[in-house]
């Protein structure tokens, strides 16, 4: 049997293990010792363990009656905003109750508290400071959506940014709009820059045409217009976007032109119509994704009648038959009768556009 240890010599083996040894007498190598660890911990730790055994006194557990006083020094070690209210310790899974400065008592177990954890109110707060983006991120997802950031700073995910798409477009939403799929449309009410994307519209779009009103408010408003020709009229600007003959000046012209022949016209004119040579047409025309014929009638030569922008189609002459207007008129009425179940219309709209079909019965003409 080993001979009884002096107190100083149990003492000594502590300081030797890193403890600072709170005990005032020594009965046995059984007896619990009041340790303090180096971070300040309570632990009791006997000396056989000490001496013969690495094991290290736990400073939190319910076989330390210290562990409510060591997690008040931990959470202050660990820079804790919150305090320990619970005054009882059962387990590490048992949950504690704990007061934050700001957001009062929270309940967590000690296991949770040791991860890391903090109020929970506290830590939405910060999720949200987390989600406070930095510039370049929020660049970033416009970038992605292509479109092109116009704004240098930021502040929050609901603040309004300015933006351009890849026409030059502009606009202005939030991140969190732009998240959720809200983007806002060039010619809008809530587009700050309608009436500057209309003007950029109308020079990629409708050269021809100016707009010549000051100010948008909505697409279903009228506005004024100016033709190339200089005729002014007003129409709402989804009429003028989505129609097909703009200027009703220009438009009456085309009419009594070279487009807009009808029996009436051909009644009423009859005897000076009988004398005016034009031809009767048929051609194929094309582009990359269409295909159709058309039949008209011109008083010119067929390459003046569609020459330039008149025509946006390539074509191929098929037929023509020299004959009077008179004439010419209730030939092209019946062809365009006889292929009424074919017709098609273009994409582009141009003059004459309505006598356009997807085949026909004939590609030549008869001469009744
Ligand atoms: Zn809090
Ligand atoms: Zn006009």
């Amino acid at each position: 049997m080993a001979k009884k240890l002096s107190l100083e010599e149990v003492k000594e083996l502590a300081i030797s293990k890193g403890y600072k040894p709170l005990f005032k007498d020594y009965k046995n190598n059984k007896q619990k010792l009041l340790l303090e660890t180096k971070e300040g911990y309570k632990v009791l730790g006997c000396y056989d363990k000490m001496a013969h055994r690495n094991a290290k006194p736990s400073a939190f557990g319910n076989g330390n009656p210290y562990t409510i006083e060591n997690i008040k020094l931990w959470l202050k070690r660990n820079n804790k905003p919150f305090k320990l209210i619970s005054t009882e310790y059962k387990n590490n899974s048992e949950k504690l109750t704990l007061s934050c400065p700001i957001h009062g008592e929270f309940r967590m177990s000690w296991t949770v508290v040791q991860r890391g954890s903090n109020c929970p109110k506290c830590a939405i707060g910060k999720l949200k400071k987390d989600r406070k983006l930095k510039i370049e991120d929020v660049k970033s997802e416009f970038i992605k959506r292509g479109f092109k950031p116009l704004f240098d700073k930021y502040n929050n995910n609901k603040e309004v940014l300015k933006y351009k798409d890849r026409k030059g477009y502009k606009y202005q939403t939030s991140v969190c709009n732009l998240r959720y799929g809200k983007e806002q449309h060039k010619f809008s009410p809530n587009n700050p820059y309608s009436y500057e994307n209309i003007l950029l519209w109308f020079s990629k779009n409708q050269p021809n045409y100016k707009f010549t009103s000051k100010e948008f408010i909505g697409t279903h408003e009228k506005y004024n217009f100016e033709c190339h020709k200089g005729h002014r009229f007003n129409m709402t600007l989804k009429d003028f976007i989505h129609g097909e003959q703009r200027c009703p000046i220009c438009a009456r012209k085309l009419k009594h032109g070279d487009g807009g022949y009808n029996t009436t016209k051909a009644e009423r004119n009859k005897k000076e119509w009988l004398k005016l040579k034009v031809k009767v047409y048929i051609i194929e025309c094309w582009n990359y994704e269409e295909h159709f014929y058309k039949i008209g009638i011109t008083r010119n030569l067929l390459k003046k009648r569609f020459s330039g922008e008149i025509m946006p189609y390539d074509y191929k002459i098929l037929d023509t038959v020299n004959t009077n207007l008179y004439d010419a008129i209730y030939l092209e009425k019946e062809l365009h009768e006889k292929n009424r179940k074919f017709q098609y219309k273009p994409k582009i709209w141009f003059r004459g556009h309505t006598e356009c079909f997807s085949k026909l019965y004939n590609k030549e003409l008869e001469v009744p």
